[in-house]
Parts: C-alpha cells; structure tokens; sequence
C-alpha cells in the first residue's frame, strides 16, 4: 500500500512562494493498494491535480472518502475530473451529517449559486454511502471509522490492506484542554482516540496549531502538533505526519517546528519517525514488519455494512403511462421506487416502509391524492415527507392535506425527475411550467389555422427578429408559436434552431399571461433557476419576450429577446418590444 499527499493545508487554499515546499492545496491524500485499490480520502483542492493523475493513469474505478464536509475537505470535488468522466465508478463515503445524507451535503456545493454543474450531471457512476461509526470490508481494504472532536461531524478513517494500517485523522480537537500541550498523559476520550489509533503503521493527523497558539483557538477544532504526538505515542504508531498545516504557517516555520517535535520526541525516547506531509510526497508502507502492531484481527467476517443512500419513494398511480414515466424518473434519479394502486396498498407500505417521498396520482375512484397525503403526514410526524399530487389540475383542499406541490399533467419524465430531487434535496423546485391558458382549445384551433407550424423561414419574420437583436444588442431573438406540447420557432436568429418542450418554454408563460415578461436574471427567478435551458445549453440567463395576440384575441405565441448575461429592461425599451412585436402580429395575420 501507498500514501500520496495532494493537499496538506488547513482551512483554506494557500498557494505562494513561502507555501512552495509544503504545498497550498487543502486536504486530499490518495492510497493504493498492492491488489490495485484505489481510496482518495478528503477532497480539498489537492483533489484537482489528483484527478488529472487518476485519469492519466487509466484509473477507472475508486473510493472516496470524506472526513467531513467543511471547505477545505471538500471544495476539490467538482474539480475532481473521474466524476465527469462516464464509465467512471466512484462510491462516495462520509459521515451522516445534521443536513442529511452525505449526498444532498455535496449537492449544496454544487448547487446553481456556487458551481455551474450539478450533482445530478456527472457522468460517472456515483454511489453515495452515509457512514457513522463502524467497520466494513471493500475488496482488500478493512476501514473502521470513530469520530473526531469538531464543531461538523468528522471521521476518523484506518484504513487496513497489506498487513499495514494508515489512519487519517482531521479534523480533530483534543476533548480535555489540557491534552493540547502533550505533556499529560491521555484520558478519556483523548485515550479513547488513542486507542483506535493504535497499531497504526502510519498516522496522519491535524496539527494546525502549536500549544502556545492553542489558547486563543479554543474550539475552532484542531489539534496542536504537541497532542498529535502524545497521540502518536500513546497509540504505539510507526510514522507520525503532521497535516492541515495552518494557512499562516510558512514552510520555514513548519520546518522548525518540525526539528523542536524531533527533540521532543527524542527526548522521551521514542523512535516514531515523524515527518510534515508535502504534496506530492509518497510512503510506501511494506506489510508490517514490528515498527508498529499488527492490525487486530477482524472479529468477525467482514460485512459490507454501508447503507446505500438511494432514496425509496413511494408511487401511487393506476395509468400504466403515468406508471411508466415514473419508473423512468426515478431511474434516472436514483431513486427505489415502490409501486402501489390502491389506497389500502399505500396504507400499508406507508406505515410498514420508510419513504423520503411519495407521488400520488389524483383518481378519487382509486387513490384519493389527499387521503394518501394525510397518511403520509400522520406516519411521519415531524419529519415531513413531501407528497407530490398527480392531477390535470389543483383540486381544492390539497394544502391543508398535506400535499406539497401538484404536478399538472402533461409533463415529461425529465420534469418528474427535477420535480423529485428538487423535494429530495430541499423542499423546492426552482422551475415551473407555465399553466394553459382557459381558452386553449380555441387558442391551438387558430395557432393550427395559421399553416405557419414546421414551415420554412421567410425573410418578413427574419428581418423582425434581426432588427430586435440589433437595437437591444442580444445574441438572439425569437418569434415563437407554442403548440400543444412543444415550442417551434418561426423565426430564430443567432441560435440554431431548436424545437424545445412546452414545459422548459418561457414564451409559454408569456402566452399563459397575455402580457409582455421580463426575467433580467433567471438564476434568481423561482420560476426559471433550474429550467434545463437555464441549467445547460443555451443557458439563457435574460429573457424578454412580447405576446403575440391575434385581433381574434388568441395568444399564440411570442416575440422574445435572450441573452447569456443578466441584464435590465426599461419601459421605453418595452416598448419599443411590443411596437416589434405589432410587426410581428401584422405579418402574421397578413399571411392568415
Ligand atoms: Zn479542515
Ligand atoms: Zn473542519
């Protein structure tokens, strides 16, 4: 088995000429085994250049570990190049947190606000595990976890393979004040620690502090270099590495720290070699040979013990299409989907099964949406779990029964799935469908009537959106026509055409409200955020668009600027817009 350091700073990347040796990079370390396992744990900003290493060297499958989820441990992972890459396997581990499993943890990184690419839309195959305090078996690897004294909750990982043992301890603060000078002998659970530390060939732990700074860092979570050792000692350990080394600690610092803990440890007679971990530094740990104990054996068989954290969701719904659309769904969302048609059937799996979600299909001959609703909110108490209704539309009541949102058919399985992992991850779903308009039947009757739908491009409409494009200075302008389930673009400059769904369409919701709409940011707009057009390609971030309302009074589409860049509209820019838009309108019923 082998130990690289890819990041060994504490709290926050510190890159620079007095950092050089030691290294900036926050905490990510790499092992491997001599069988070819391949363990990350932590993923700090090291976890960048590791990444480009793992693919370089055709490394496709892993195990990643995360001590526990403050920045500095995890800020590397949408840098983490395996996890875009499909064919890529990763199982995730970490500690089962206040906000959830380790999943929707890493997913809040990830969301729109921080970083442009979410959880969900990493190409590799991830798996995520919630751990607490235990000990399992992955392929030729034992860890056991303990947890560590810090304001999140933090593991401490061993990690066995050879007939060697590493623990990685960070972050960690000594439980008895007293501990932190490494002169007292350990109590506690500072022996506790200790203990589960013993036997280690190599033990890499939090040494941020020194005990003359500690003082004045009492309960930021970090261990002095002092109790490290005392640990180290205490545990019988091989190797001692010093890591999470302070982002004000220069490597001349560090260097002199080291050569006072060398006396230190000289001094009370140990032969612990110890040393500062530096990126890119590798320990080869040879099968234990008496530096450190052996690693205890296993007490029992070695069982995976690790929870897999898909998410079980319950499914009411008779419509076999309805059925299939979510099977599909919760698919591609992870989830473990259990089917019933029946009220007495949901009855008994929701009081027999846990479920993070249900989805009820409105049919008050068979499942009545809100009577599910309240069953769901009487088993669970407290803990609420979000009910999504399935109806073609709102049925009064569904409030006060405890239904979370109402999803209005049609929609598509990509649109269940975001409504899903929305309500999974946190409750709310930042993109709406717009509703039909009252008079839709009358409204696609004269849409259809027009023979505009899938006919080519003409110039009349072209030099319209043209002209939009120019005076507002976008990079496209459109004239829409929204048809019964899609978007069609009569006239389209500065994008490639694209027919897109109703439900992702804005110029829907202008035709739903019959007057003009300006979204200056969607990224902030509860209606737009995670609308797939926003989320990817064209990733329209602005968006004006003017209905195209018929003298017959139909709405049957809309002229519409977009841009890449938030931006604002004034009202004499509006209307300079709609007068556009009354050319549009002209052209239209010219033709007619
Ligand atoms: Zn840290
Ligand atoms: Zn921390």
């Amino acid at each position: 088995m082998q130990v690289t350091f890819w990041g060994t700073r504490g709290s926050i990347a510190k890159p620079g000429e007095p950092t050089a040796r030691y290294g900036g990079n926050t905490s990510c370390i790499a092992m491997r085994t001599g069988a070819g396992t391949q363990l990350v744990i932590d993923c700090g900003t090291g976890a960048h250049g590791l990444g480009q290493t793992l693919l370089a060297e055709g490394i496709k499958r892993g195990h990643l570990f995360i001590g526990h989820a403050h920045w500095d441990h995890i800020q590397g992972m949408p840098f983490f190049a395996p996890l875009f890459v499909p064919g890529q396997e990763w199982d995730v581990y970490g500690p089962t947190g206040l906000g959830g499993s380790i999943r929707n943890t890493l997913a809040g990184q990830m969301e729109s606000t921080y970083f442009p690419v979410s959880l969900e839309q990493l190409g590799a195959t991830i798996r995520y595990h919630d751990l607490g305090e235990t000990r399992f078996q992955i392929d030729d690897v034992t860890i056991t976890t303990r947890y560590l004294n810090h304001p999140a909750l933090a593991l401490a990982y061993k990690i066995e393979a050879d007939g060697g043992g590493v623990v990685y301890a960070c972050d960690h603060e000594p439980h008895v004040r007293e501990a932190a000078n490494g002169t007292a002998e350990l109590t506690g659970q500072d022996a506790q620690h200790a203990a589960f530390i013993s036997g280690a060939d190599l033990l890499i732990h939090d040494t941020q502090y020194t005990a003359a700074e500690y003082p004045n860092k009492v309960n930021w979570g970090h261990s002095t270099y002092e109790y490290a050792m005392l640990v180290a000692r205490t545990a019988g350990v091989g190797m001692l590495a010093f890591t999470h080394h302070d982002p004000l600690r220069t490597d001349d610092q560090i260097d002199a720290l080291l050569a006072s803990a060398r006396e230190t440890m000289l001094a009370a007679g140990s032969r612990i070699e110890l040393f500062a971990a530096s990126e890119g530094l590798t320990i080869p740990l040879a099968s234990t040979d008496g530096a450190g104990a052996a690693a205890p054996p296993l007490v029992a068989p070695p069982v995976r013990e690790v929870r897999n954290a898909l998410q079980r969701a319950l499914f009411g719904m008779t419509d076999p299409g309805l059925s299939a659309l979510f099977f599909e769904a919760a698919a591609t969302s992870g989830i473990d989907p259990l089917f019933v048609a029946d009220s007495a059937d949901a009855r008994e799996l929701i009081h027999g099964q846990h479920v993070s979600l249900a989805v009820v299909e409105h049919d008050p001959g068979n499942l009545d949406a809100l009577a599910v609703a309240r069953m769901v909110a009487t088993a669970n108490g407290a803990s609420r779990v979000p009910v999504l209704a399935v109806a073609d539309r709102e049925v009064p009541g569904g409030e006060a029964a405890g239904i979370s949102e109402w999803l209005i058919r049609p929609f598509s399985s990509t649109y269940a799935s975001a409504k899903m992992q929305a309500w999974l991850l946190r409750g709310k779903s930042r993109w709406k469908k717009a509703p039909l308009p009252v008079d839709e039947g009358k409204r696609l009757a004269t849409l259809h009537s027009l023979e505009l739908l899938d006919t080519p491009p003409e110039p009349r409409f072209d030099r319209i959106t043209d002209l939009a494009r120019r005076i507002f200075d976008v990079p496209v302008s459109l004239i829409t026509l929204i048809d019964q389930d899609r978007q069609w673009l009569k006239s389209c400059v500065g994008i490639d055409p694209i027919e897109a769904p109703r439900e992702t369409s804005f110029c829907a919701h202008v035709v739903f409200e019959r007057k003009p709409m300006v979204v200056s940011d969607t990224l902030t707009d509860d209606r737009f955020a995670e609308n797939p057009l926003v989320t990817a390609m064209p990733r329209v971030r602005f968006y004006a668009g003017a209905p195209l309302i018929l003298s017959d009074g139909e709405c049957v589409g809309s002229l519409c600027l977009i841009d890449t860049r938030p931006r604002h509209l004034d009202a004499s820019n509006l209307s300079v817009l709609e007068g556009l838009r009354d050319l549009v309108v002209a052209e239209i019923e010219r033709a007619a």
